[in-house]
Protein backbone atom coordinates (compact mmCIF):
# COMPACT_ATOMS: atom_id res chain seq x y z
CA UNK A 1 0.00 0.00 0.00
CA UNK A 2 2.93 2.19 1.01
CA UNK A 3 4.08 1.69 -2.06
CA UNK A 4 1.33 2.61 -4.18
CA UNK A 5 0.47 5.58 -2.13
CA UNK A 6 4.33 6.48 -3.47
CA UNK A 7 3.14 6.05 -6.77
CA UNK A 8 0.08 8.44 -6.31
CA UNK A 9 2.35 11.04 -4.86
CA UNK A 10 4.56 10.99 -7.65
CA UNK A 11 1.52 11.12 -10.37
CA UNK A 12 -0.15 13.93 -8.52
CA UNK A 13 3.31 15.51 -8.71
CA UNK A 14 3.61 14.91 -12.63
CA UNK A 15 0.25 16.09 -13.88
CA UNK A 16 0.66 19.30 -11.41
CA UNK A 17 3.68 19.90 -13.35
CA UNK A 18 1.44 20.51 -16.73
CA UNK A 19 -1.25 22.76 -15.71
CA UNK A 20 -2.00 23.20 -19.16
CA UNK A 21 -5.00 21.02 -20.92
CA UNK A 22 -5.14 20.43 -24.79
CA UNK A 23 -8.43 21.65 -26.29
CA UNK A 24 -6.92 24.94 -27.07
CA UNK A 25 -8.83 25.73 -30.49
CA UNK A 26 -12.34 24.26 -31.31
CA UNK A 27 -13.77 24.18 -35.15
CA UNK A 28 -17.25 25.21 -33.95
CA UNK A 29 -20.20 22.84 -34.68
CA UNK A 30 -22.77 24.81 -33.17
CA UNK A 31 -25.36 25.11 -36.13
CA UNK A 32 -27.66 22.67 -37.26
CA UNK A 33 -26.13 19.18 -38.49
CA UNK A 34 -27.34 16.35 -39.70
CA UNK A 35 -26.89 12.89 -41.40
CA UNK A 36 -26.37 12.38 -45.62
CA UNK A 37 -30.33 11.83 -45.16
CA UNK A 38 -31.29 14.78 -43.52
CA UNK A 39 -30.46 17.94 -40.95
CA UNK A 40 -32.41 18.18 -37.73
CA UNK A 41 -33.42 21.44 -35.74
CA UNK A 42 -32.29 22.27 -32.43
CA UNK A 43 -34.22 25.39 -31.40
CA UNK A 44 -30.89 26.68 -29.92
CA UNK A 45 -28.94 25.74 -32.48
CA UNK A 46 -26.72 28.99 -33.69
CA UNK A 47 -27.12 30.05 -36.74
CA UNK A 48 -24.97 33.59 -37.16
CA UNK A 49 -21.84 33.95 -36.76
CA UNK A 50 -22.37 35.97 -33.47
CA UNK A 51 -24.58 33.00 -32.28
CA UNK A 52 -21.66 30.37 -32.95
CA UNK A 53 -19.50 32.75 -30.96
CA UNK A 54 -21.82 32.98 -28.05
CA UNK A 55 -21.91 29.18 -28.01
CA UNK A 56 -18.32 28.72 -28.23
CA UNK A 57 -17.89 31.45 -25.24
CA UNK A 58 -19.82 29.70 -23.40
CA UNK A 59 -18.13 26.39 -23.73
CA UNK A 60 -14.42 28.34 -22.89
CA UNK A 61 -15.94 30.44 -19.79
CA UNK A 62 -17.06 26.66 -18.48
CA UNK A 63 -13.74 24.45 -19.19
CA UNK A 64 -11.21 27.39 -19.40
CA UNK A 65 -9.90 25.63 -22.20
CA UNK A 66 -11.14 26.46 -25.50
CA UNK A 67 -10.33 30.28 -26.35
CA UNK A 68 -10.62 29.90 -30.03
CA UNK A 69 -12.86 29.10 -32.90
CA UNK A 70 -12.38 27.88 -36.28
CA UNK A 71 -13.97 29.42 -39.32
CA UNK A 72 -15.02 28.78 -42.42
CA UNK A 73 -14.76 31.29 -44.60
CA UNK A 74 -17.47 30.62 -46.60
CA UNK A 75 -20.03 30.51 -44.15
CA UNK A 76 -19.03 32.83 -41.53
CA UNK A 77 -17.80 35.53 -43.61
CA UNK A 78 -20.20 37.82 -45.69
CA UNK A 79 -18.37 39.10 -48.93
CA UNK A 80 -19.08 42.79 -47.51
CA UNK A 81 -17.99 42.42 -44.38
CA UNK A 82 -14.76 43.89 -42.71
CA UNK A 83 -12.59 41.21 -41.14
CA UNK A 84 -11.56 43.09 -38.45
CA UNK A 85 -15.27 43.28 -37.60
CA UNK A 86 -15.49 39.63 -37.21
CA UNK A 87 -12.06 39.79 -35.02
CA UNK A 88 -13.98 42.79 -32.53
CA UNK A 89 -17.04 40.54 -32.69
CA UNK A 90 -14.91 37.11 -31.58
CA UNK A 91 -12.82 39.58 -28.85
CA UNK A 92 -16.37 40.85 -27.47
CA UNK A 93 -17.21 37.53 -26.39
CA UNK A 94 -13.91 36.78 -24.99
CA UNK A 95 -12.88 34.18 -27.59
CA UNK A 96 -10.61 34.71 -30.92
CA UNK A 97 -10.61 32.89 -34.71
CA UNK A 98 -8.62 30.05 -34.65
CA UNK A 99 -7.92 28.07 -38.08
CA UNK A 100 -9.34 29.28 -41.57
CA UNK A 101 -11.15 26.93 -43.48
CA UNK A 102 -11.04 27.59 -46.55
CA UNK A 103 -14.45 26.01 -48.92
CA UNK A 104 -13.58 24.59 -52.33
CA UNK A 105 -16.25 21.70 -52.00
CA UNK A 106 -19.30 23.09 -51.56
CA UNK A 107 -20.19 24.47 -55.02
CA UNK A 108 -21.06 23.36 -58.36
CA UNK A 109 -17.93 23.75 -60.13
CA UNK A 110 -16.21 21.60 -57.31
CA UNK A 111 -18.28 18.63 -58.91
CA UNK A 112 -15.43 16.62 -60.18
CA UNK A 113 -12.50 18.37 -57.98
CA UNK A 114 -11.14 21.49 -56.61
CA UNK A 115 -6.92 21.39 -57.27
CA UNK A 116 -7.32 18.28 -58.69
CA UNK A 117 -10.25 18.82 -61.42
CA UNK A 118 -10.34 18.53 -64.63
CA UNK A 119 -11.44 21.65 -65.17
CA UNK A 120 -9.35 24.33 -65.03
CA UNK A 121 -12.28 27.03 -64.23
CA UNK A 122 -12.89 24.68 -61.06
CA UNK A 123 -9.15 24.82 -60.31
CA UNK A 124 -8.51 28.65 -60.56
CA UNK A 125 -11.74 28.79 -58.44
CA UNK A 126 -10.37 26.94 -55.65
CA UNK A 127 -6.99 28.47 -56.17
CA UNK A 128 -8.47 32.21 -55.79
CA UNK A 129 -10.79 30.92 -53.05
CA UNK A 130 -7.76 29.73 -50.83
CA UNK A 131 -5.62 32.75 -51.47
CA UNK A 132 -8.53 34.89 -50.94
CA UNK A 133 -8.98 32.91 -47.09
CA UNK A 134 -5.22 33.49 -46.81
CA UNK A 135 -5.83 37.16 -47.17
CA UNK A 136 -8.91 37.10 -44.50
CA UNK A 137 -6.43 34.94 -42.41
CA UNK A 138 -3.91 37.48 -42.74
CA UNK A 139 -6.72 40.16 -41.51
CA UNK A 140 -7.87 38.45 -38.60
CA UNK A 141 -4.79 37.73 -37.58
CA UNK A 142 -4.84 33.62 -37.52
CA UNK A 143 -1.75 31.40 -37.79
CA UNK A 144 -3.60 28.66 -39.33
CA UNK A 145 -4.97 27.54 -42.93
CA UNK A 146 -6.44 24.14 -42.55
CA UNK A 147 -7.33 22.56 -45.81
CA UNK A 148 -9.26 19.79 -46.16
CA UNK A 149 -10.40 18.71 -49.99
CA UNK A 150 -13.60 16.71 -51.00
CA UNK A 151 -11.16 16.01 -54.25
CA UNK A 152 -11.36 12.34 -55.76
CA UNK A 153 -12.68 10.39 -58.28
CA UNK A 154 -15.86 7.70 -58.25
CA UNK A 155 -14.30 5.61 -61.28
CA UNK A 156 -11.20 3.61 -62.41
CA UNK A 157 -9.99 5.35 -65.58
CA UNK A 158 -12.40 8.97 -64.55
CA UNK A 159 -9.62 11.00 -64.71
CA UNK A 160 -5.38 10.79 -64.59
CA UNK A 161 -4.60 10.19 -60.90
CA UNK A 162 -1.06 11.23 -61.79
CA UNK A 163 -2.18 14.46 -63.32
CA UNK A 164 -4.01 15.20 -60.71
CA UNK A 165 -1.24 15.22 -58.24
CA UNK A 166 0.55 17.35 -59.91
CA UNK A 167 -1.53 19.59 -60.38
CA UNK A 168 -2.07 19.34 -56.52
CA UNK A 169 1.10 19.90 -56.02
CA UNK A 170 1.52 23.09 -57.55
CA UNK A 171 -1.70 24.18 -56.15
CA UNK A 172 -0.16 23.90 -52.49
CA UNK A 173 3.05 25.78 -53.38
CA UNK A 174 1.41 28.61 -54.54
CA UNK A 175 -0.40 28.71 -51.15
CA UNK A 176 2.08 28.03 -49.19
CA UNK A 177 4.15 30.89 -51.04
CA UNK A 178 1.55 33.27 -50.70
CA UNK A 179 0.86 32.90 -46.46
CA UNK A 180 2.25 35.71 -44.58
CA UNK A 181 5.23 34.55 -42.16
CA UNK A 182 3.87 32.78 -38.55
CA UNK A 183 0.94 31.34 -40.70
CA UNK A 184 1.31 27.36 -41.72
CA UNK A 185 -0.75 25.66 -44.09
CA UNK A 186 -2.36 22.28 -42.18
CA UNK A 187 -3.15 19.45 -44.81
CA UNK A 188 -6.27 16.92 -43.60
CA UNK A 189 -6.22 13.62 -45.44
CA UNK A 190 -9.16 11.12 -45.61
CA UNK A 191 -9.48 7.80 -47.06
CA UNK A 192 -12.56 7.84 -48.87
CA UNK A 193 -15.71 10.08 -48.89
CA UNK A 194 -17.05 12.04 -50.56
CA UNK A 195 -15.55 10.21 -53.63
CA UNK A 196 -15.79 6.49 -53.44
CA UNK A 197 -12.72 5.38 -55.91
CA UNK A 198 -9.81 6.82 -54.86
CA UNK A 199 -9.55 10.30 -53.04
CA UNK A 200 -6.27 12.62 -53.78
CA UNK A 201 -5.06 13.19 -50.55
CA UNK A 202 -6.19 9.41 -48.77
CA UNK A 203 -3.69 9.11 -46.02
CA UNK A 204 -0.74 10.84 -44.04
CA UNK A 205 1.42 9.60 -46.32
CA UNK A 206 0.19 11.70 -48.83
CA UNK A 207 -0.51 14.70 -46.80
CA UNK A 208 3.09 14.72 -45.39
CA UNK A 209 4.84 14.22 -49.19
CA UNK A 210 2.10 17.49 -50.37
CA UNK A 211 3.61 19.21 -46.88
CA UNK A 212 7.58 18.39 -48.23
CA UNK A 213 6.98 19.48 -51.48
CA UNK A 214 4.92 22.56 -50.13
CA UNK A 215 7.58 23.70 -47.85
CA UNK A 216 8.48 24.51 -44.09
CA UNK A 217 5.20 25.72 -43.16
CA UNK A 218 3.18 22.97 -44.40
CA UNK A 219 2.40 20.40 -42.15
CA UNK A 220 -0.21 17.55 -41.48
CA UNK A 221 -3.75 17.30 -40.02
CA UNK A 222 -4.57 14.21 -38.13
CA UNK A 223 -8.42 14.13 -37.83
CA UNK A 224 -9.07 11.16 -36.02
CA UNK A 225 -11.92 10.14 -37.65
CA UNK A 226 -10.14 9.66 -41.22
CA UNK A 227 -8.68 6.47 -40.81
CA UNK A 228 -9.83 3.23 -42.10
CA UNK A 229 -10.66 0.76 -39.12
CA UNK A 230 -8.08 -1.00 -37.61
CA UNK A 231 -5.17 1.73 -38.16
CA UNK A 232 -2.98 2.56 -35.66
CA UNK A 233 -3.03 6.39 -34.78
CA UNK A 234 -0.76 7.19 -32.74
CA UNK A 235 1.90 5.20 -34.40
CA UNK A 236 1.12 7.75 -37.12
CA UNK A 237 1.21 10.70 -34.64
CA UNK A 238 4.36 9.61 -32.98
CA UNK A 239 6.04 8.77 -36.60
CA UNK A 240 4.71 12.60 -37.36
CA UNK A 241 5.95 14.23 -34.75
CA UNK A 242 9.77 12.13 -34.77
CA UNK A 243 9.86 14.38 -37.97
CA UNK A 244 8.15 17.41 -36.95
CA UNK A 245 5.01 17.38 -39.36
CA UNK A 246 2.39 16.93 -37.17
CA UNK A 247 0.76 20.39 -37.82
CA UNK A 248 -2.48 19.34 -35.63
CA UNK A 249 -6.03 17.49 -35.08
CA UNK A 250 -9.51 17.37 -35.63
CA UNK A 251 -10.58 15.33 -32.59
CA UNK A 252 -13.58 13.31 -32.92
CA UNK A 253 -14.35 9.36 -32.91
CA UNK A 254 -15.65 6.87 -34.62
CA UNK A 255 -17.04 3.45 -35.37
CA UNK A 256 -17.73 2.64 -38.30
CA UNK A 257 -16.37 5.37 -40.99
CA UNK A 258 -16.17 9.11 -40.24
CA UNK A 259 -18.76 9.13 -38.01
CA UNK A 260 -18.13 12.74 -36.02
CA UNK A 261 -19.09 11.28 -32.54
CA UNK A 262 -18.12 12.83 -29.60
CA UNK A 263 -13.86 12.44 -28.65
CA UNK A 264 -13.57 9.08 -26.74
CA UNK A 265 -17.50 8.28 -27.44
CA UNK A 266 -16.32 4.45 -28.59
CA UNK A 267 -12.32 3.79 -27.66
CA UNK A 268 -11.20 6.18 -24.55
CA UNK A 269 -8.10 4.19 -24.81
CA UNK A 270 -7.02 5.20 -28.17
CA UNK A 271 -7.72 8.85 -27.80
CA UNK A 272 -4.95 7.95 -24.48
CA UNK A 273 -2.81 6.61 -26.52
CA UNK A 274 -2.33 9.36 -29.03
CA UNK A 275 -1.73 11.98 -25.61
CA UNK A 276 0.92 9.29 -24.54
CA UNK A 277 2.67 9.14 -27.72
CA UNK A 278 2.79 13.14 -27.38
CA UNK A 279 3.83 13.07 -23.84
CA UNK A 280 6.43 10.60 -24.52
CA UNK A 281 7.61 12.84 -27.32
CA UNK A 282 7.94 15.84 -24.76
CA UNK A 283 9.88 13.65 -22.36
CA UNK A 284 12.34 12.29 -24.96
CA UNK A 285 13.30 15.26 -26.77
CA UNK A 286 12.67 18.24 -23.55
CA UNK A 287 10.79 20.24 -25.90
CA UNK A 288 6.81 20.98 -26.40
CA UNK A 289 5.09 20.28 -30.05
CA UNK A 290 3.10 23.27 -31.34
CA UNK A 291 0.25 20.92 -32.37
CA UNK A 292 -3.16 22.87 -33.07
CA UNK A 293 -6.31 20.79 -31.09
CA UNK A 294 -9.60 21.49 -33.07
CA UNK A 295 -12.98 19.48 -32.73
CA UNK A 296 -14.14 18.32 -36.01
CA UNK A 297 -17.25 16.48 -34.79
CA UNK A 298 -21.52 16.57 -35.81
CA UNK A 299 -23.38 17.18 -33.07
CA UNK A 300 -26.99 15.63 -34.43
CA UNK A 301 -28.74 13.94 -31.65
CA UNK A 302 -27.04 15.45 -28.35
CA UNK A 303 -27.70 19.46 -27.62
CA UNK A 304 -24.31 20.89 -29.22
CA UNK A 305 -22.90 22.66 -26.14
CA UNK A 306 -23.67 19.72 -23.50
CA UNK A 307 -22.00 17.76 -26.89
CA UNK A 308 -18.64 19.75 -26.98
CA UNK A 309 -18.56 19.80 -22.87
CA UNK A 310 -18.30 16.35 -22.89
CA UNK A 311 -15.54 16.17 -25.49
CA UNK A 312 -13.36 18.65 -23.31
CA UNK A 313 -13.71 17.23 -20.66
CA UNK A 314 -13.06 13.94 -21.93
CA UNK A 315 -10.18 15.41 -23.37
CA UNK A 316 -8.52 17.13 -20.54
CA UNK A 317 -9.18 14.11 -18.54
CA UNK A 318 -7.63 11.49 -21.16
CA UNK A 319 -4.72 14.03 -20.95
CA UNK A 320 -3.98 14.22 -17.55
CA UNK A 321 -4.08 10.35 -17.34
CA UNK A 322 -1.18 10.20 -20.04
CA UNK A 323 0.74 12.49 -18.21
CA UNK A 324 1.23 9.51 -15.17
CA UNK A 325 2.73 6.70 -16.92
CA UNK A 326 6.04 6.79 -15.44
CA UNK A 327 8.61 7.06 -18.11
CA UNK A 328 11.70 6.86 -16.81
CA UNK A 329 10.91 3.06 -14.91
CA UNK A 330 8.90 2.11 -18.52
CA UNK A 331 12.04 2.47 -20.43
CA UNK A 332 13.78 0.30 -17.73
CA UNK A 333 11.22 -1.99 -18.22
CA UNK A 334 11.39 -1.82 -21.92
CA UNK A 335 15.55 -2.31 -21.81
CA UNK A 336 15.20 -5.11 -20.32
CA UNK A 337 12.91 -6.41 -22.53
CA UNK A 338 10.00 -6.61 -19.69
CA UNK A 339 7.23 -6.75 -21.96
CA UNK A 340 4.53 -7.31 -19.26
CA UNK A 341 6.02 -4.29 -17.17
CA UNK A 342 6.22 -1.77 -19.65
CA UNK A 343 2.63 -2.45 -20.66
CA UNK A 344 0.82 -1.73 -17.42
CA UNK A 345 3.33 0.96 -16.88
CA UNK A 346 0.85 2.24 -19.66
CA UNK A 347 -2.48 0.73 -18.37
CA UNK A 348 -1.96 1.41 -14.77
CA UNK A 349 -1.95 5.36 -16.11
CA UNK A 350 -5.00 4.68 -17.74
CA UNK A 351 -7.02 3.05 -15.38
CA UNK A 352 -6.08 6.07 -12.69
CA UNK A 353 -8.94 7.66 -11.58
CA UNK A 354 -7.66 11.28 -12.80
CA UNK A 355 -11.32 13.07 -12.00
CA UNK A 356 -10.48 14.18 -8.34
CA UNK A 357 -6.77 16.31 -9.88
CA UNK A 358 -8.96 17.65 -12.51
CA UNK A 359 -11.31 19.04 -10.28
CA UNK A 360 -8.68 20.75 -8.46
CA UNK A 361 -7.11 22.03 -11.37
CA UNK A 362 -10.86 23.73 -12.42
CA UNK A 363 -10.91 24.79 -8.74
CA UNK A 364 -7.90 26.40 -8.60
CA UNK A 365 -8.89 28.42 -11.74
CA UNK A 366 -12.29 29.24 -10.96
CA UNK A 367 -13.80 26.98 -13.10
CA UNK A 368 -16.98 25.01 -12.32
CA UNK A 369 -15.93 21.90 -11.19
CA UNK A 370 -18.57 19.94 -13.18
CA UNK A 371 -18.99 22.00 -16.11
CA UNK A 372 -22.00 20.53 -17.56
CA UNK A 373 -24.10 20.18 -14.19
CA UNK A 374 -22.62 24.03 -14.50
CA UNK A 375 -24.09 24.68 -18.02
CA UNK A 376 -27.43 22.47 -17.31
CA UNK A 377 -28.33 24.98 -14.45
CA UNK A 378 -27.29 28.24 -16.27
CA UNK A 379 -30.17 27.94 -18.15
CA UNK A 380 -28.23 29.38 -21.31
CA UNK A 381 -29.71 26.51 -23.72
CA UNK A 382 -33.65 27.68 -22.81
CA UNK A 383 -32.96 31.43 -23.13
CA UNK A 384 -30.86 31.24 -26.44
CA UNK A 385 -33.37 28.73 -27.44
CA UNK A 386 -36.50 31.61 -27.24
CA UNK A 387 -33.84 34.15 -28.20
CA UNK A 388 -32.73 32.30 -31.48
CA UNK A 389 -36.50 30.71 -32.41
CA UNK A 390 -37.82 34.49 -32.11
CA UNK A 391 -34.55 35.76 -34.34
CA UNK A 392 -35.25 32.99 -37.62
CA UNK A 393 -39.19 33.73 -37.24
CA UNK A 394 -37.86 37.31 -37.60
CA UNK A 395 -35.63 36.76 -40.88
CA UNK A 396 -38.36 35.17 -42.36
CA UNK A 397 -36.41 31.88 -42.42
CA UNK A 398 -38.08 28.46 -43.30
CA UNK A 399 -36.31 25.19 -42.07
CA UNK A 400 -36.24 22.37 -44.59
CA UNK A 401 -34.84 19.32 -43.34
CA UNK A 402 -33.98 16.98 -46.23
CA UNK A 403 -30.71 16.69 -48.41
CA UNK A 404 -32.47 14.92 -51.08
MN1 LIG B 1 -11.69 17.14 -40.18
MN1 LIG C 1 -14.48 14.16 -41.33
Amino acid sequence: MAILRRHERRRKARWKGKKKVPVSSIRHRFADTGTRFGKFYQPAAASTLEEKLADAAEVHRLTGTCPSVAVHVLWDFRPDQDPKEVVRLAESFGVRIGAINPNVFQDQEYKLGSFCSPDPVARKKALDHTLYSIEIGRAVGSTLLSMWLADGTNYPGQDNIVRRKHDLEAAFKTIHDAMPPGMKVLIEYKPFEPAFYHTDIADWGMSYVLAKHSGPNAKVLVDTGHHLPGTNVEHIVAFLLDEGMLGGFHFNDKKYADDDLELATIDPYAVFRIFNVIAQHEFDTGRKPEIAYMVDQSHNLKPKIEAMIQTVDMAQILYAKAQLVDRKAQAVAQQACDIVAAERYLVDAFQTDVRPVVAEWRKSKGLPVDPLKAHRESGYVERVAKERTAAREARGEVQSSSFA
